[in-house]
């Protein structure tokens, strides 16, 4: 197995590398608070665990010339983003920049073994790619609800036969490092952290619309997950117990008015009613609607798809306005496949936070779509594990810290 760090401050160092590049030895014994012999002792140690090394002289400050130093370009992890028909394989350095990535269709309800060893088959492939390296861990992104303690997935609604499947210890026997499984969302969250607008923001909340809806929550910039590892599944809020049947068994759940199932549902019922000529010949040429197909009739300014889109972010406004009521982030970022709907949804579902939350909790809450789009997921996922890697003792610590 890789090796780890084996202190507090060794941990709090490779972190800094990850997420702030070079750094002088004198810049880093500043920012950990250690001496300069103490701090060249816990980084002579990281160079000889292979997990730092020298990269050059820093520029004179009058006096000896401090040596900077990096993280082990030979430093590698696996990030892997399995969505609702698709998967996204990538590796990266050890500052979670990718180096080679992969995607493909596939569905998750093919279940684990079929979508796993794809999973396994294509990492194995993009590792095969590289000459130098060592393997540190694997993150895994999963669409459904996931105990974070067991590494498995729990009564994931549109994930047949995944149940308690022990998908952790699988990819981790597979790939013979530290495997770490969340669930989507917050895994795109820890990316939109890590890389993205939430970068400097320690509490805020991560929206996905995509063929499901759900949030993550940050807190003092720890992903919070809950008791059971459910929180922020929000999609099955009732917004109106009278609603249309839910996946999740209700009736009338957020995810039941909007998300890419319940788009593509009242796209058809526009198309075959006559309200919109435009999904009528779409619906005709290719025999089924998608959220896509919607966003195409947007863009063509469709009377029938601008109306969904926004009772749709009527709803989603109508929720977050009581999230921000509740929690009051700094931040709301929207991501996701529905998210690529783009400024009109973003516009309806503004209008309702602000107008329906207090004006305490809005008067500084910017809501902004992602900019890392799909990189979010697999940026995410290699953060999740570097957390973990990168601190001293993991085992003792169920959520990864960003604070050693
Ligand atoms: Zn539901």
């Amino acid at each position: 197995m890789p090796v780890r760090p084996e202190n507090a401050y060794q941990a709090r160092l490779l972190r800094l590398l990850r997420d702030e590049g070079p750094r002088s030895r004198a810049e880093l014994g500043e920012a950990v608070g250690l001496s300069r012999s103490k701090v060249a002792g816990e980084l002579d140690r990281l160079v000889e665990l292979r997990l730092v090394e020298s990269a050059g002289l820093a520029a004179s400050r009058g006096g000896r010339r401090s040596s900077i130093v990096q993280l082990s370009s030979d430093i590698r992890f696996v990030a892997v983003d399995i969505g609702a028909t698709s998967i996204d394989v990538a590796i990266t350095t050890g500052r979670l920049e990718i180096v080679r990535r992969a995607s493909q269709p596939l569905d998750v309800s093919q279940g684990p073994k079929a979508v796993l060893s794809e999973v396994l088959r294509i990492a194995e492939k993009l590792r095969a790619e590289e000459t130098v390296y060592d393997l540190h861990g694997a993150g895994v992104g999963v669409p459904g609800p996931v105990s974070f303690r067991d590494g498995v997935p729990v009564s994931p609604p549109i994930m047949p036969g995944w149940h308690k499947f022990p998908v952790r210890d699988v990819v981790t026997q597979a790939l013979g490092c530290p495997v770490l499984v969340d669930n989507d969302v917050n895994v795109m969250g820890l990316g939109e952290r890590h890389a993205g607008l939430a970068r400097s923001v320690d509490d805020f909340l991560f929206l996905k619309i995509g063929t499901g809806i759900g949030a993550a929550l940050f807190v003092d910039g720890r992903c919070y997950r809950g008791v059971d590892g459910s929180a922020g599944d929000i999609g099955h809020i009732s917004v109106d117990a009278s609603g249309p049947p839910c996946a999740c068994g209700n009736t009338g759940c957020l995810e039941a008015y909007f998300g890419g199932a319940a788009l593509a549902r009242d796209a058809t019922s526009a198309a075959r009613t006559g309200n919109s000529p435009f999904l009528a010949e779409r619906l005709a040429n290719a025999g089924q609607l998608t959220a896509a197909d919607v966003a195409h009739a947007v863009a063509i300014g469709d009377p029938a798809a601008m109306e969904l889109i926004r009772n749709g972010g009527r709803r989603v406004g109508q929720v977050l306005a009581g999230l921000v009521s509740f929690f009051n982030p700094g931040l709301i970022v929207i991501g996701g496949g529905v998210a690529g709907l783009g400024h009109g949804l973003l516009a309806e579902i503004r209008s309702v936070v602000y107008r329906r939350s207090l004006p305490l909790a809005t008067s500084n809450l910017p809501i902004v779509l992602s900019e890392l789009g799909e990189d979010a997921g697999v940026v995410g996922a290699a953060r999740l594990i570097s957390d973990q890697v990168f601190s001293a003792d993991p085992s003792s610590r169920p959520y990864p810290e960003d604070r050693a």
